[in-house]
């Protein structure tokens, strides 16, 4: 039995973790495989305050981690399964063990949105990829395509200009999305070049990504490019499938919220699952920071610890 269970290691789960366990609460974060998060895909994080140079996103989740490891913090590296929130203490289930949580934090985040188009499940991983940070490196010398036209499209399509010989940014709007300090900085890349107006129709390759089948939309024409690697950044949808039922939730599977609290008392949320609007590492910090402490002056509210 825990105070406080938090769900999730991004920058919002281990900023909870770490008000938690300082204000002396009994404190675990239940983890996927990669603790940190989204950040953990960001080659340099350059926008979190004090970092004047930039710090690395994985050098960065390490040292929230050992933050709140400082102040008694305990981790279980087994994705939880299901929940069930309907009685007092809450439950968590998880692959290892099955926890029980006076309160609990959700901060599981978003999962990367598919394009839906023939070829991008079955070569998922084998030239299908999401992440710069974490495969770039496998495309020295490639030709790579990066689909989006939102900071994080534009942000890998940098990060990949570094390894790969050629980076193609396919974004459907004649316009993009992204920030101008990142677009700035990718055009000025002559590896990234803009193919505005244009959708992905197909990926094709026997055992890798070879072809990738492309139609502009102003013309409606479709043609094939070569290609060694898809990079697909078009965003996220809310990792919450397990809450099913247990608490409310929109149709795009978003935790309906008031601030930090949610439809049962008691439980929490934090980070980008609550935020549609600024998804920076310092926002969820914020907001995690501010989760821990309502899940105290709640746990103080009833009577508990
Ligand atoms: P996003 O801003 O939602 O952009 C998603 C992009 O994908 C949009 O350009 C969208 O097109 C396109 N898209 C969506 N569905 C598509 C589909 N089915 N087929 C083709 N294209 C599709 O997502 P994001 O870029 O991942 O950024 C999310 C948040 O994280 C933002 O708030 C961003 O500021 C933040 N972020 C910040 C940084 C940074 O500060 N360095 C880096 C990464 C992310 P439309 O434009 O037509 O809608």
């Amino acid at each position: 039995m825990y105070d406080v269970v938090i769900l999730g290691a991004g920058p919002a789960g281990l900023t909870a973790a770490l008000y938690a366990a300082r204000a002396k609460l009994s404190t675990l974060v239940v983890t996927g495989p990669l603790v940190g998060g989204q950040i953990t895909l960001t080659y340099s994080v350059d926008n979190y305050p004090g970092f004047s140079e930039g710090v690395g996103g994985v050098a960065l989740a390490d040292m929230f981690k050992a933050h709140a490891k400082r102040f008694g913090a305990e981790f279980l590296e087994a994705p939880a399964t299901s929940v069930d929130f309907s009685g007092k203490p809450f439950r968590v289930i998880t692959r290892e063990r099955n926890v029980e949580a006076r309160s609990v934090i959700i901060a599981t985040g978003l999962k990367d949105r598919k394009l839906g188009v023939p070829g991008e499940d079955r070569l998922q991983g084998h030239g299908v990829f999401h992440c710069a940070t974490c495969d770039a490196a496998l495309y020295e010398g490639r030709r790579v395509l990066v689909v989006g036209g939102g900071d994080s499209a534009i942000q890998e399509a940098i990060d990949l200009a570094r390894f790969a010989s050629e980076v193609t940014l396919v974004h459907r709007r004649d316009s993009l999305r992204a920030c101008r300090c990142l677009t700035d900085a990718a055009k000025a890349e002559p590896k990234i070049r803009f193919l505005l107006s244009t959708v992905v129709e197909e990926i094709t390759g026997e055992k890798r990504v070879e072809m990738v089948m492309l139609r502009d939309l102003k013309t409606g024409s479709s043609y094939s490019v070569p290609a060694d690697g898809v990079l697909v950044a078009i965003g996220w949808y809310p990792n919450t499938s397990i809450f099913n039922g247990q608490i409310d939730m929109d149709e795009e599977g978003y935790i309906a919220n008031v601030g930090v609290k949610t439809s049962v008392a008691g439980v929490f949320i934090a980070g980008d699952l609550m935020d549609r609007v600024y998804r920076q590492v310092v926002t969820a910090c914020a907001s995690g920071c501010q989760a821990a402490i309502e899940a105290e002056h709640w746990l103080i509210g009833v009577g508990e610890p």
